[in-house]
């Protein structure tokens, strides 16, 4: 029986092993086994609203054990740390407890067809002072990690501890990610303003976003990222374009060639790269953002074993350019690369991958804006209500791949539930 073998358990690897499972784990066609350096799933693009406390993340949470079972795979906790192509093997690193005890010693698996689906991990372009001293969205543990510190200085600055008037938070990046946060911090605020807390407004934040191009949201159209543009200016947050930071300490950021912006609290969301450990691993070609070349098929380009999918690919479009690192492609790529290692199986031919953007929505808040394409690359500008609901549609489409669309209707449905007896804001 094959063994496939799917590392990271994300928006891409899982819906691909839940899929795998069903299809071949079930009729005992293949040997399917997940793994992940983590217990449970947690959709990233919901990262900045742990961050801000905004969702329940017990709800928004699946059990790799649970959905393993549920849909003929097997489980492995581990963190991938090296591939043996010529043995077929990978290497897992022993699993420490709080304690710093291990409970999992370091693991070798076989595999006949490897999938890499590890995803991307901020990316500081090498700047001075970023690691030590600026805070990232990249997993669950540093959303949760943000949250408490501020909640901390905003419940700190209410009780009259903290004497500031103002609270400089500075993000590094004007992408969706660094949009998406500013609007969701000053809405935090003011929710927990209204549950009583004195001083406690979005008018407390100074929130400045810094953009080392001449716009910002690089990836929408210009007329839309104008839209947006303003739109952050009316809750009150400063944009600086064209300012590239060279340094960083524990309370600035240094642009180049003008004065010192002062930060209390420091975000970096400024890019992508895929993790380290991954550049030449096992003599396999990467780029500089240490991304796995793939093939069309979604190979990479020196071993057809070995597929790579989602944030940790490198794959060209044909008409020029990559795809891009987002959940909308990750979950592209999962769909093809589930066929091509049923084909790869049956000994039939390959199909070959080709990115179709359908658009992209920025949340605001409680609202959203964006583009959806329609027809090719034709787009059309959509705002507000109806926008919000097709930004909610990416997750629900993710959580029907995992569960079907009756458990979806039901946790949406406990959500709701959940979410009226609750205060608005996860506030611990
Ligand atoms: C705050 C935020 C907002 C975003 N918003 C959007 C959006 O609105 N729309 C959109 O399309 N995209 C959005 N994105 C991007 C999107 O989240 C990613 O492109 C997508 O999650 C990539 O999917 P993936 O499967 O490649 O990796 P991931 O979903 O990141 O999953 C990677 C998995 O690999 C595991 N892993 C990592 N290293 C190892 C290892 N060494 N061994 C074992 N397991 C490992 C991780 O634990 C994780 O489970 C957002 C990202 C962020 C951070």
């Amino acid at each position: 029986m094959k063994k496939i073998v799917i590392v990271g358990g994300g928006a891409g690897g899982l819906a691909l092993a839940t899929q795998l499972g069903k299809k071949l784990g079930k009729s005992g066609k293949a040997d399917v086994t997940l793994v992940d350096k983590n217990t449970n799933h947690l959709w990233k693009p919901l990262l900045h609203e742990i961050a801000t406390g905004s969702l329940n993340d017990e709800l928004d949470n699946v059990n790799y054990l649970v959905q393993a079972k549920n849909n003929y795979f097997s489980f492995k906790q581990g963190q991938l740390i090296d591939i043996n192509r010529e043995q077929k093997t990978i290497k897992l690193n022993n699993i420490n407890d709080h304690q710093n005890q291990t409970i999992f010693p370091e693991t070798v698996l076989n595999y006949d067809i490897l999938v890499m689906a590890i995803g991307s991990t901020s990316n500081d372009f090498g700047t001075p002072g970023v690691k030590e001293n600026c805070i990232f969205l990249d997993d669950q543990e540093s959303a949760k990690k943000f949250r408490k510190s501020f909640l901390s200085t905003l419940f700190r600055i209410s009780s009259g501890l903290d004497t500031k008037d103002k609270l400089n938070i500075t993000i590094v990046g004007a992408g969706a990610t660094g949009v998406e946060m500013t609007t969701e911090l000053f809405k935090m605020v003011d929710t927990i303003g209204y549950y009583g807390f004195k001083k406690l407004s979005s008018e407390l934040l100074n929130i400045t976003i810094i953009e080392a191009t001449d716009r910002i949201l690089g990836a929408l159209p210009e007329n839309t990222a104008k839209d947006i543009h303003l739109k952050l200016e009316e809750f009150g947050a400063k944009i600086l374009t064209k300012t590239k930071i060279v340094k960083a300490d524990e309370n600035h950021f240094y642009p180049e060639g003008q004065e010192p912006i002062p930060a209390d609290i420091m975000l970096w969301t400024a890019g992508v790269k895929a993790p380290d450990f991954l550049k030449d691993i096992a003599a396999l070609e990467t780029n500089r953002a240490n991304q796995l070349v793939v093939k069309s098929t979604l190979q990479t380009s020196r071993d057809e074993a070995i597929f790579a999918i989602g944030d940790c690919a490198c794959c060209a479009k044909s008409g020029g350019g990559f795809t891009p690192a987002t959940a909308q492609a990750a979950h592209q790529m999962a769909a093809i690369c589930y066929k091509n290692i049923v084909a790869l199986i049956n000994n039939q031919p390959l199909k070959t991958f080709e990115y179709n953007n359908k658009g992209t929505i920025i949340s605001l808040a409680h609202t959203a804006q964006g583009v959806i394409t329609t027809i090719g690359e034709k787009q059309m500008g959509v705002k507000g209500w109806f926008a919000s609901c097709i930004y909610t549609m990416l997750y629900r489409f993710h959580q029907i791949s995992l569960f079907g669309i009756f458990k979806t209707l039901r946790l949406v449905s406990a959500n709701r539930v959940y979410r009226s007896i609750r205060t608005k804001i996860n506030m611990e």
